[in-house]
């Protein structure tokens, strides 16, 4: 074996201890190159869509690891990270082909639950990975509101086609029937439009399903739960102690019907006056972050209270709080952590390969 071949060999083996943060699994797999001599080391790794939004992190711990194993500079060593494809397994009994599951909730309406899970989906989205969003907000649909997509779903073979709000498939009751329609649905009606939101609608193959909760009691969950397995829940709550109160109720309403509570958004948490550019924590500050930890849940990340962002909920632009230097980061920080706690229950639990499918 030549000198280079060896040192080939040795970059390999430190590479493929490396975990994937999807899967938690060794990288082995996801090598896609190396070439290594006296002069530098360059890589070539894969990382999946799933964890789209950990790339950056991801190229470094890479960096770190060959600059550690191999006493070498960082000008020596160059690390490209390249989309390593893993389709979606079917979920469940209704075979719905997504990875991840995420349920957004709040223990009341009017917390910013709708606007929190509209950006959450576009900041994954805009990271790289394919997102669906589902409006199972049954009592008052406001996704086609806050996206500015109306019409009427169609169908094709027998499967429901999402409407399309810039490449995210959209699904939402408001698309079914009138809103003043759906408010009035209980029980077997309300289990049966959610059976058809996610058995016989063509989502595609997907990373992350979001899915807007309507906020309270926990019908819908229960029927969600009972059809596929939900990954988790992110709860929504402003700051103020009687939201918190709510935000806890919530959260043992999902303990109780076995869904994992994994994160928490503190949304309206502090007013950047456009007079002044003084701070304002008009519903206090701090609560939500101080009982996530408590509880144990990972803190996601705060909303400020922005007039834009309300404005562009009304005018159906929610794209544009990306472009927006004041907001962007807050959202795409929640997009991140998000990501980070499900690379760190992996990583916990590695995922198990999927065995073919004998006979
Ligand atoms: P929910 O889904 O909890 O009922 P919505 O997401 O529909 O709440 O938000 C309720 C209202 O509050 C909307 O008009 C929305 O634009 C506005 N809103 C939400 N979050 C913020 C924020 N951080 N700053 C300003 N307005 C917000």
């Amino acid at each position: 074996m030549s000198e280079t071949q060896t040192l080939e060999a040795r970059v390999r083996s430190v590479l493929s201890e490396i975990k994937d943060p999807e899967t938690g699994r060794k990288l082995s797999k996801q090598i896609h190159g190396i070439v290594a001599n006296e002069n530098e080391i360059s890589v070539k790794v894969g990382l999946t869509s799933f964890a789209a939004p950990l790339k950056t992190d991801f190229q470094n711990q890479v960096t770190e690891t060959l600059k550690t194993n191999f006493e070498t500079d960082t000008q020596q060593i160059q690390v490209e990270v390249t989309e390593h494809d893993r389709p979606a397994q079917p979920l469940g009994q209704v075979g719905l082909t997504a990875k991840a599951v995420i349920a957004v909730a709040a223990g009341k309406g009017g917390v910013g639950k709708s606007t929190a899970a509209t950006c959450l989906a576009i900041a994954l989205q805009r990271a790289g990975c394919r997102t669906g969003i589902l409006d199972a907000d049954v009592y008052g649909p406001s996704i086609p509101h806050l996206t500015g997509v109306r019409g009427q779903v169609t169908k094709v073979d027998n499967k429901i086609q999402p409407l399309d709000f810039n490449g995210i498939p959209l699904m939402s009751i408001g698309f079914m029937v009138p809103p003043d329609e759906a408010v009035i649905w209980r029980g077997p009606m309300l289990h049966s439009a959610v059976t058809t939101f996610v058995r016989d609608t063509a989502w595609g193959n997907l990373d992350y399903l979001i899915i807007d909760m309507p906020p309270g009691t926990g019908d819908i969950a229960l029927s969600l739960s009972q059809l596929l397995p939900i990954t988790g829940t992110v709860i929504v709550c402003t700051p103020q102690e009687v939201a918190l109160i709510d935000a806890i109720k919530a959260v043992g309403m999902f303990r109780k019907v076995k869904i994992p509570v994994i994160g928490l958004i503190e949304n309206m948490s502090s007013f950047v006056c456009p007079d002044n550019g003084k701070e304002y924590d008009i519903f206090g500050k701090g609560g939500a972050k101080i009982y996530a930890e408590q509880a144990k849940i990972d803190f996601l990340g705060e909303i400020p209270i922005n007039i834009q962002l309300r404005q562009r909920g009304d005018e159906g632009q929610m794209s544009a709080n990306f472009d927006d230097e004041n907001i962007a980061s807050y959202l795409e920080r929640i997009a991140y952590n998000l990501s980070r706690t499900l690379a760190e229950k992996a990583a916990a639990s590695p995922v198990q390969a999927q065995l073919p499918v004998l006979g």
